[in-house]
């Protein structure tokens, strides 16, 4: 048993439902991985990687559960971000 995970990433296209995106995989295991949890851009996508990001790490075995993961997880929290932006706005009317 490895006691150690080093991912091999390659780049893999999710396109579903009129989702399409890319996102890294791992070549070995066949995981994907969450592309906002782990910064795809710069981990398989080639582009630079920024200074600071809070990275976490999210790999999943389908891409139906890095979606459900994708919708739960980031597009409440923007959600919230969003309300209370409005509420801000909203005081200061
Ligand atoms: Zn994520």
């Amino acid at each position: 048993m490895a006691y150690t995970w080093e991912p091999k990433w390659e780049v893999f296209e999710v396109d579903v439902e009129g989702i399409k995106f890319r996102t890294c995989r791992d070549k070995i295991t066949g995981l994907i991985a969450c592309p906002i949890c782990i910064h795809a851009a710069s981990k398989c996508l080639g582009e630079k990687a920024p200074s600071t990001y809070t990275y976490e790490n999210s790999f999943f075995y389908t891409i139906e559960d890095l979606l459900k993961h994708m919708k739960g997880y980031h597009l409440l929290g923007l959600k919230k971000r969003v309300t209370k932006l409005v509420e801000k706005l909203r005081e200061e009317e």
